[in-house]
């Protein structure tokens, strides 16, 4: 089914541009053309500076290097602004004089909101809002999209079908993305510091440091897999490995007595005020 619904995607033989070439850009759009979703020939890309590593990356995937950003928006059906959040209304503005009734705008840029880019683009312009988070690197990425008032289901099904290609993505309203933002956009990084922790501790008990940090972050993935793939409430995941009298709980004792799960709520809370103060 999912091989006939990418045919059926590509086969709209939709164009899609990307203003700003960065990290961001060339996760996602890789995702896209690896997944066959849209034929690399349909994608086009600006960014200024001509960063020229970035467009290196771009050229390497397939993606025409376009002129300006008026130039994908020409060349475009769906529009993914990609730049820093901080240039997001300087390219807003820019493009605003451009036609965009048949176009769908999505913006990834953290703490700008629907509200501010629908401000900047001519009325009635359908627009979509996704946090995504840096795992979309190597397609494990965990993104949630927010609808603009003027977007569709339809538009919004497809930016799913989209970002499903690097990852998961769910759609919620915008409301929660601030707390989307402390957890999985900012998450990334509470994990490398577990399995900083966690190679620490086996280096400790005399492991090698490569050895102690693969096994690490192995355990990281398989647990986390474990998770999504059995559906299980994690709880009932961690007793059934926990003996009793056995070694799991003895550890398990000195996570709580660290405080391990506070701090990792007290980490998305903080995050995501942050995240609010910001937007
Ligand atoms: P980046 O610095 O790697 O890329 C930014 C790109 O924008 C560069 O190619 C640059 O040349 C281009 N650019 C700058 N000014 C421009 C302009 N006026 N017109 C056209 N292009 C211009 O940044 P990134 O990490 O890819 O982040 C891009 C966006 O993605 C940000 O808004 C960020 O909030 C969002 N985001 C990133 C991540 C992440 O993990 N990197 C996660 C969530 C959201």
């Amino acid at each position: 089914e999912e091989t006939s619904d990418n045919t059926s995607l590509s086969q709209l033989n939709l164009k899609i541009g990307f203003i700003g070439a960065g990290k961001m850009a060339q996760a996602i759009c890789k995702g896209f053309i690896i997944s066959k979703l849209i034929k690399a020939e349909n994608v086009s890309a600006s960014s200024t500076g001509m960063n020229t590593s970035n467009v290196e990356s771009m050229k390497n995937i397939g993606v025409r290097m376009a002129n300006s950003n008026a130039d994908v928006m020409h060349s475009s059906d769906i529009i993914i602004i990609a730049v820093k959040p901080h240039i997001v209304s300087t390219v807003l503005q820019e493009i605003n004089c451009i036609e965009m009734k048949s176009k769908l705008f999505v913006s990834v840029a953290a703490g700008i909101t629907l509200e501010k880019i629908e401000e900047l683009l001519p009325k009635n312009t359908r627009a979509i809002r996704v946090m995504p988070n840096t795992p979309c690197l190597v397609q494990c990425g965990a993104s949630v999209c927010s609808p603009g008032s003027s977007a569709t289901k339809e538009d919004c099904d497809m930016i799913v079908k989209l970002m499903s290609s690097i990852g998961i993505c769910h759609v919620a309203p915008e409301r929660l993305l601030n707390g989307v933002t402390g957890l999985s956009g900012s998450g990334p990084a509470y994990v490398f510091q577990m399995v900083e922790a966690m190679s620490d501790g086996g280096v400790k008990q005399g492991l090698p440091r490569d050895l102690a940090t693969k096994l690490a972050a192995q355990t990281l993935m398989g647990a986390a897999k474990m998770v999504l793939e059995t559906g299980l409430h994690p709880g009932a995941l961690k007793d059934a490995v926990t003996s009793p009298g056995g070694t799991t709980i003895s550890g398990l004792h000195e996570l709580e007595k660290g405080g391990l799960r506070a701090a990792l709520m007290c980490a998305v809370e903080a995050a995501a005020k942050r995240a609010s103060e910001l937007s």
